[in-house]
Parts: C-alpha cells; sequence; structure tokens
C-alpha cells in the first residue's frame, strides 16, 4: 500500500511530490495524459518568483519533475480512470495499475473550455486551437480572432501579435475583464482590433485549406456578420477535470472540488490543489503553494493515523 498517490503532474502536483518525497513519504505521481498540464502550454512565466528572466512553462514541467525525482518521488506514466474513496485504503484504477493508498492528492487541473458551436469540432488543428503558444507559429503573416475578454484571451492575443498580420479580440461584452495593464498592452498594439458584444455562432472553412472565417451575432442587436480569418483561438474559461471525482468527493455547482483551507476536501485523507480545485487565483504559483500544504496535510493525516511522529503539532 501507497502512502500517498498524487495524480496529475502540474505545478500542484509535482510541487506536492516534492514535499512529499522529502517528508519519506515515497509519493508515487500519476502523470496522467498531459504531463505537466496546462502549465506546458505557456510560453513565458514572467510572474513566477525566483526567475526574473521569466521561465518557459516545459522548462518548469521539467525542473519540478527533476527536483521530485531527485527526493524520490516515483512517476508514472498512467492515467487514473476510476477511484473508490468510500472505503479506506483509497483506491485508485489507472490504466495499467490498481494502486491502493492512504492519503490521495488530486491535481489534475481543468481543461481549456470549448465554444461548442457548430464547425469547432471540425477544424480543431486546422485553424481552430486553445493555444498560442502550440499553432501561433503556424499563422505567420494570417488574420486570426482571439475568442474571450479575460487574462489568458488577451495574454495570449499579445501573443500572437508576434506572428499574425493582424489579432482581432471577439468578446461578449463591451468591456475586457482582463487585468489593467493586458488591456492597456493590447489597445497600445496596432495589430489588435476588437469587436464587442459578439459571440461566435459557427467556424466555417474547407478541409483541404482549414478555417477561412466565422459568423458573428451581436448580441444587443442580434445582426450578423460574417467575419473572414485564417485561424479562431478560443480561451473562454477552463473546466476542471473533475469527472471521475463527481461521486466520491464534494463538488461545487461548477464541477471545481470543495476543499478546506488546508486542502482537504469532505473525505479526510484526500486533498485537492490547483486548478481543479481553485477557481479564482488559478497561478502556477498558487497552485504550487496548494500543492505543498497537501502534502504536508497528507503527511499530519498518516502520522495522526498511525500514531507515528511528526515534526510539529499534530492539531
Ligand atoms: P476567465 O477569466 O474566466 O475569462 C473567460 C472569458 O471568456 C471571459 O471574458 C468570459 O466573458 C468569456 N467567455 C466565457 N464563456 C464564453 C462563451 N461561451 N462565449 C464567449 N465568451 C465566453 O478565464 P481566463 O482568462 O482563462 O482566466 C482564468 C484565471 O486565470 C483568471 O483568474 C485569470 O486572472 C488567471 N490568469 C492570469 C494570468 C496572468 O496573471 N498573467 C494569465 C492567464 C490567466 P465575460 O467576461 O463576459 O464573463
Amino acid at each position: 500500500m501507497e502512502n500517498v498517490v498524487i495524480i496529475g503532474t502540474g505545478p500542484a502536483g509535482l510541487t506536492a511530490a516534492i514535499y512529499a518525497a522529502r517528508a519519506e513519504l515515497s509519493p508515487v505521481v500519476l502523470i496522467g495524459d498531459q504531463p505537466g498540464g496546462q502549465v506546458t502550454i505557456t510560453d513565458a512565466l514572467e510572474n513566477y518568483p525566483g526567475f526574473p528572466e521569466g521561465i518557459s512553462g516545459y522548462e518548469l514541467f521539467q525542473n519540478l519533475k527533476n527536483q521530485a525525482e531527485k527526493f524520490g518521488a516515483k512517476l508514472v506514466a498512467d492515467t487514473a480512470v476510476s477511484v473508490n474513496f468510500k472505503e479506506t485504503p483509497f483506491k485508485i484504477q489507472a490504466r495499467e495499475q490498481l494502486l491502493e493508498t492512504k492519503t490521495v492528492i488530486i491535481a489534475t487541473g481543468s481543461d481549456p473550455r470549448k465554444l461548442n458551436v457548430p464547425g469547432e469540432k471540425d477544424y480543431v488543428g486546422n485553424g481552430v486551437s486553445y493555444c498560442a503558444t502550440c499553432d501561433g507559429f503556424f499563422f505567420r503573416d494570417k488574420k486570426v480572432v482571439v475568442v474571450g475578454g479575460g487574462d489568458s484571451a488577451v495574454e495570449e492575443a499579445l501573443f500572437l501579435t508576434r506572428f499574425a498580420s493582424s489579432v482581432t479580440i471577439i468578446h461578449r461584452r463591451d468591456r475586457l475583464r482582463a487585468n489593467a495593464n493586458l488591456q492597456s498592452s493590447a489597445e497600445k498594439n496596432e495589430k489588435i482590433h476588437f469587436v464587442w458584444d459578439s459571440v461566435v455562432t459557427e467556424v466555417s472553412g474547407s478541409k483541404e485549406t482549414g478555417v477561412n472565417g466565422v459568423l458573428l451575432k451581436n448580441v444587443k442587436t442580434e445582426a450578423e456578420q460574417v467575419f473572414e480569418t485564417d485561424g479562431v483561438f478560443v480561451f473562454v474559461g477552463h473546466i476542471p477535470n473533475t469527472q471521475i471525482f463527481k461521486d466520491q468527493v464534494e463538488l461545487d455547482e461548477s464541477g471545481i472540488i470543495k476543499t478546506t483551507r488546508r486542502q482537504q476536501t469532505n473525505i479526510p485523507g484526500v486533498f485537492a490543489a490547483g486548478d481543479v480545485q481553485d477557481p479564482i487565483y488559478r497561478q502556477a504559483i498558487t497552485s504550487a503553494g496548494a500543492g505543498a500544504i497537501s502534502a504536508m496535510e497528507a503527511e499530519k493525516f498518516i502520522a495522526k493515523m498511525e500514531g507515528t511522529s511528526y515534526p510539529g503539532k499534530l492539531e
């Protein structure tokens, strides 16, 4: 039986792994289908403390992974497909193995929300993208649209100006949600344009040449227009990866895992950290902090359960 199984390898999961390994809990980490998670598709993290010149998301992932393995975390290339937290030891069924464990840290992150409009699915990888860092390069000197008005949309729009000839942000309201810094950078950028009060209702194109336009509807006037574009970058929020936990731990109405300040779910011994439980901050650094707390709490939980020593207060 394992002491702690960590599900996910974003900043939350790998920081939990570093802390749990240093506490000599020999953590097992299920890497999942997207090693490193969302952070790996971030071109440059300029606000992660300790890297004044910035660091790429992929490099941060590699560093965290190396650090976790150096201290003895066991990273396993497998993905959890179901869990049973209704009895102890907790059971985690992965594709290739069944794990039994005293504690669990859920750090499965989130996935980009889709628009769910006709054509979107058909052109993924052929003009529709959820990752500017991954796909921006293919739009050199082309016209692209970015859908959304939050930090991600504006940050990625700015990134896309490195390649595209023009970047049009399509937002369903008449003002951005993004922070003031990003807003003013976007407003000053000559390549960035805005279409307000509008939603994309269809993505059009052809199999051979990919996307050639979007159908837009003005939500105030209901007027429709065809907007020509070579690419559609969608940044309209995220959906937490909690499908396999929904009958096992308490979720809120948006599917996010409810936790206490100590990252504890409603099941004692099951913790959650990062985007999977945090709808507000969603930063690599806050996820890493939550991962560290989860591991320290898991250590405490095991010490309490087994009456073993713990270097601190067991309250
Ligand atoms: P977000 O803040 O939830 O913004 C999502 C945007 O998409 C909003 O503008 C929303 O419109 C729009 N939207 C949602 N559903 C839509 C739909 N079906 N059709 C059209 N538009 C839709 O998501 P995010 O930008 O990914 O940011 C998530 C969190 O990460 C935030 O807390 C953000 O601060 C943080 N973040 C921070 C940074 C940074 O600090 N550099 C970078 C990226 C993300 P409304 O505005 O009308 O709701």
